[in-house]
């Protein structure tokens, strides 16, 4: 993936950022925000993220254009509507443009992180333009890591935090105006605890380190390895211990297959399988249509109910045929390998 984030400013990158390369995705940042006045205001938040990339070592675009005279022509007539009739389109529109026009293949912007933002308003536009413009959009709810992101950017990093949006006219309401309601998350919207314990990672190197796990779901070895060498590995950890990982190969350009999902004994049935899955739906439909799981008859239900609802086809004698051993999952002996798949074009 080729990813293109839109960057407001600093403070609002730092927790995407980390949140992206915690998923093994390095994005370039595309700074271009003329919406930021007085020209004094503009330039420090410009700066800071300038100075922020350099030291983090994060490919960074800036696209200098201070504009306050455009962007009040375009408002003016609307104020109460600005956010949504202006700023956002503009900002966003020119990003998917420069993506299009530079070898990028997916867009994200920093903007999904701010909990003072329009956030379904903001989906909404980059799903348009993704569609206009031929370019995928890298989803994700970065408002779940704001005080994470915000302490961070405050305390450990020092950076330049604003105290306003960015317009003149969000200055004023800010000063002159100091009670204005706080925003409204969706009902069952929850922070992640600072320093998350739960993490998800693409495991490039030591693959190896995991196979007693892995073959608690797949008992020979010779088999695990070729899957392993060809395919993707990701590790779930707790509090920095390993609680499960899985596989995924490629099938076509279409087409994946989870080989591999293992959750270490004494965390299973608390959710982490699931969350390991559903964490892969999100990351592999930027690229596949369809991902597809094979199993015996006894896991059937936990994967319908994980996601791979629709059934796919039936190998008829399939461990008898490509396992040594006989393979027993509980009471049962393992014939027939059943295959489902999640259609990952759709929720
Ligand atoms: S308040 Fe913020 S999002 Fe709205 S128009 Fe001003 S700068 Fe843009």
């Amino acid at each position: 993936m080729k990813l293109l984030m839109h960057s407001c400013c600093a403070p609002c990158s730092v927790y995407c950022i980390d949140y992206l390369r915690n998923e093994g995705i390095e994005p370039t940042l595309y700074w271009f925000n003329p919406n930021i006045h007085p020209y004094t205001e503009y330039k420090v938040r410009r700066d800071c993220l300038k100075e922020y990339t350099q030291k983090s070592n994060i490919n960074a675009i800036f696209e200098d254009e201070y504009g306050l005279d455009e962007f009040c022509k375009n408002v003016i007539n609307d104020l109460d509507n600005r956010c949504t009739n202006y700023c956002y389109r503009v900002r966003l529109e020119k990003t998917f443009k420069f993506a299009k026009d530079n070898g990028f293949d997916t867009v994200t912007t920093t903007l999904l992180y701010s909990i003072y933002q329009n956030h379904e308003f903001i989906k909404f536009l980059c799903e348009k333009y993704s569609k206009k413009f031929g370019i995928d959009f890298l989803y994700r709810d970065f408002r779940v890591g704001f005080w994470e992101g915000h302490n961070k950017a405050k305390n450990e990093l020092n950076l330049y935090m604003q105290k306003y949006c960015g317009c003149v006219f969000s200055e004023e309401s800010r000063y002159n105006n100091p009670n204005l309601p706080k925003p409204e998350l969706p009902k069952d919207f929850e922070f992640l605890p600072a320093n998350r314990s739960i993490v998800i990672k693409k495991e490039k190197d030591n693959k190896e380190k995991y196979m007693d796990l892995l073959l608690e779901a797949d008992p020979e070895k010779e088999i695990v390895e070729k899957y392993l060498q060809a395919g993707e590995l990701f590790v779930l950890t707790y509090k920095e211990e390993v609680i499960c990982v899985s596989v995924i190969i490629k099938i076509d350009d279409k087409t994946c297959e989870l080989k591999n999902i293992a959750t270490a004994k004494k965390y299973r049935e608390q959710g982490y399988g699931k969350k390991m899955i559903k964490y892969l739906f999100d990351n592999y439909k930027q690229k596949y249509k369809k991902m597809i799981v094979g199993t015996s008859e006894n896991n059937i239900p936990f994967y319908v109910k994980a996601g791979f609802d629709k059934y796919y086809k039936t190998i008829k004698n399939f461990f008898i045929d490509n396992y040594k051993k006989e393979i027993i999952d509980g009471d049962l002996h393992c014939i027939d390998m059943y295959y489902y798949y999640k259609d990952l074009t759709k929720k």
